[in-house]
C-alpha cells in the first residue's frame, strides 16, 4: 500500500497489515479505500490503499547506487568524450584508478570503445581529450520506490505522470 509523507510526496510501499497498524496506532491516516475488506477479530476494517504519515520523515531517499548501468543512464549513453550515442560503451575513470582517481559519481563517465582505448590510463589533459561536462552524482529520485512496482489507479493523482510509465 502506498505510504505518502507529510508532504504527500511517496515515501514507501507497504503491505496491507503495516498499514492498518500505522493507521491503528495514529501515525498514518487514512487517505483512500481500495477494494475489500480485512475481518479482524473484532471488527471489520476497510483495506487502506493509500495511507499518509502524521509526521515528516526527513531524507528519506536513498542516493543512488554507483553502477555501470547507472553511470550510462545519467550520460544517456554518450560518451563524454566524443558525444557519441552508442550502445558499446565502457565505464571510463577520468583519473585513472592507477593514479588514484577514485570509484565515485564524481570521477567515472560513460566512454566508447574508441574513446576509452585512446584515452588509455591517462588523464583527459594528458590525453589530449576535453569532457562535454562535468560529472557529478544524479539527483536522488523519490520515486524510484516505484519502479517495477504495480501502481494502482487511486496512486495515480499522488505520481508525477513521467514516472508512471
Ligand atoms: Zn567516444
Amino acid at each position: 500500500m502506498l505510504v505518502l509523507n507529510l508532504n504527500y510526496v511517496p515515501l514507501n510501499i507497504c503491505t496491507v497489515r503495516r498499514a492498518v497498524v500505522l493507521v491503528g496506532k495514529g501515525k498514518a491516516e487514512l487517505m483512500e479505500n481500495h477494494r475489500g475488506e480485512i475481518r479482524t477479530v473484532t471488527s471489520v476494517i476497510d483495506v487502506p490503499s493509500i495511507i499518509r504519515l502524521v509526521y515528516m520523515v526527513k531524507k528519506p531517499f536513498l542516493p543512488r547506487k554507483l553502477s555501470k548501468k547507472e553511470v550510462f543512464l545519467r550520460d544517456r549513453f554518450t560518451c563524454q568524450y566524443c558525444g557519441k550515442k552508442t550502445q558499446d560503451l565502457t565505464l571510463d575513470h577520468v583519473i585513472p584508478r592507477r593514479q588514484h582517481g577514485s570509484h565515485t559519481w564524481e570521477n567515472v563517465v560513460a566512454a566508447c570503445n574508441r574513446c576509452n582505448l585512446h584515452k588509455a590510463g591517462r588523464t583527459p589533459v594528458e590525453a589530449n581529450m576535453v569532457l562535454h561536462k562535468e560529472p557529478r552524482a544524479p539527483d536522488p529520485n523519490p520515486y524510484l520506490i516505484l519502479q517495477n512496482r504495480t501502481i494502482l489507479e487511486e496512486w495515480l493523482p499522488y505520481i508525477p505522470w513521467t514516472v508512471r510509465g
